[in-house]
């Protein structure tokens, strides 16, 4: 089996925008590994418009926008092996993969992009009481069924969770014939996008039901109805409080997990947040040489974000190269970037000024609803950024900007942090 510079693990828009970003900025030896039977990840199944406002300034529906890059890794003549699917990964970068005509193959690798996205947390991870009759479907699976298998999972529906797919899932069953009864969400705020909330249950008259969770489902072979109940500060369900929907579907949208076990056993260290790789400026993980990007390394809102970072993993997999596969540089020269009060996380962990490009976005996402609130970054004790926002929320991603030129400043920089103030 040829070798080739970088290998790419998974072809959705991840995947396809890093090989890009890497082949534009000078190399030739890339090949992307995707299991799936074609390009472009689970854009595939997301036919709804709302994509590529920030990339491409217009509105596509998921197969557009993944078809723009996909025509991009085809002009380019970049490689790539579909129905291949990878199974281990070594810390050495040897990546083994496996398919029909090739059977089982290594290939060793000068660095390796993690793009393998994300699934569907499983109702088993959830524990709702009663019984396990047909009708209960991930609402990832039934946007496949309906978008491209072309079956209705059913006409009465209820949907436990106010993710961004089962928010899209209410307004496509409705436009399908289905009766979409309500949308329980666990939590005293929705996990989707505001314009997912208008767009999908507003106009549509769907009622979302928040401090709300599902605490019987009836019927032996197919669900016949579900019982929702309100919720107490401790989310546990308040007596008394419990409605019935009769129904024949429940569709559960309760989060979205990183697919890491690769990550995992090649010896990657992983956030405890976010459920995806450590990473430094270069979205480089602790094994150098093996970069991440997209939903692998946190849940995204947009794809248009997902583009951006995989497209600086790409170019940064090729500076590595370039530069002889270093390690990275001493450990003094690394600043810390930390997530407190409010800020849950932050994507990359630390920072190398020397390595770092002259702006250096760092993302995050709130751990509740913040109104007329501030988002302020520290420099060690020093207040350095106080942005105001008039509403913070967990469904949306945060970002900051940081210059290279205001960290240089910063003699002796050894922690950055971010946080949410009320003034
Ligand atoms: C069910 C579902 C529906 C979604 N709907 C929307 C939506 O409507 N709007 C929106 O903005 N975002 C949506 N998202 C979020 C969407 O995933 C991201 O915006 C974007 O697709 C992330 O790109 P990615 O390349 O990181 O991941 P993906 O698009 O998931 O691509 C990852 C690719 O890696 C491949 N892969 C994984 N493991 C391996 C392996 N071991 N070997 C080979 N290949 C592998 C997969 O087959 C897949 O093609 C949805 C996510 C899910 C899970």
């Amino acid at each position: 089996m040829k070798t080739y510079d970088i290998v790419i693990v998974g072809g959705g828009p991840a995947g396809l925008a890093a090989a890009v970003a890497a082949k534009e900025a000078g190399n030739d030896s890339i090949l992307i590994l995707e299991r799936d039977h074609e390009l472009g990840g689970i854009l595939n199944q997301c036919i709804h418009n709302g994509f590529g406002l920030h990339t491409f300034k217009e509105e596509l529906t998921g197969p557009e926008y993944a078809y723009r890059f996909i025509k991009q890794v085809l002009d380019l003549g970049i490689e790539y092996k579909l129905n291949t699917m990878v199974m281990d990964i070594s810390a050495e970068k040897i990546v083994t993969a496996m398919n029909r005509e090739d059977g089982m193959f290594q290939i060793p690798a000068k660095a390796v992009i993690l793009a393998m996205g994300c699934r569907e947390r499983s109702r088993g991870a959830l524990n709702i009481p009663g019984y396990r009759p047909a009708g209960i479907f991930s609402a990832g699976t039934a946007q496949r069924l309906v978008n491209i298998e072309g079956y209705m999972p059913g006409r009465e529906v209820v949907i436990l969770g106010s993710g961004d797919i089962g928010l899209i899932m209410a307004r496509r069953m409705t436009l399908e014939g289905a009766k979409v009864k309500v949308v329980a969400e666990l939590m005293p705020y929705s996990g989707g996008l505001k314009r997912n909330i208008v767009q999908c249950l507003d106009d549509y008259g769907i009622p979302l039901k928040l401090s709300h969770t599902v605490v019987d489902i009836e019927g032996k072979e197919h669900v016949k109805a579900v019982t929702i109940a309100e919720v107490g500060p401790d989310r546990k369900p308040i007596p008394g409080t419990e409605e019935r929907y009769t129904c024949d579907t429940l569709l559960l949208s309760c989060g979205l997990i990183p697919e890491n076990e690769l990550s995992r056993a090649a010896g990657v260290k992983m956030s405890t947040v976010t459920s995806g790789p450590i990473v430094n400026e270069s979205l480089e993980t602790n094994i150098p040489g093996v970069f991440a990007c997209g939903n692998v390394l946190h849940v995204h809102d947009l794809v248009d974000y997902v583009s951006e970072e995989a497209k600086r993993a790409g170019q940064n997999a090729v500076k590595y190269i370039n530069d002889g596969c270093k390690l990275p540089a001493a450990e003094d020269k690394v600043i810390e970037v930390t997530a407190t009060e409010g800020a849950r996380y932050t994507v990359p962990s630390t920072i190398n000024v020397d390595r770092m490009d002259d702006l250096l976005t760092v993302r995050f996402r709130v751990g509740d609803v913040y109104k007329n609130s501030f988002v302020s970054v520290y420099f060690d004790d020093e207040r350095i950024m106080h942005n105001q926002k008039r509403i913070l929320a967990p469904g949306e991603m945060e970002q900051i900007v940081l210059r290279k030129s205001q960290l240089q400043e910063h003699e002796g920089l050894k922690k950055i942090t971010v946080k949410i103030e009320k003034e």
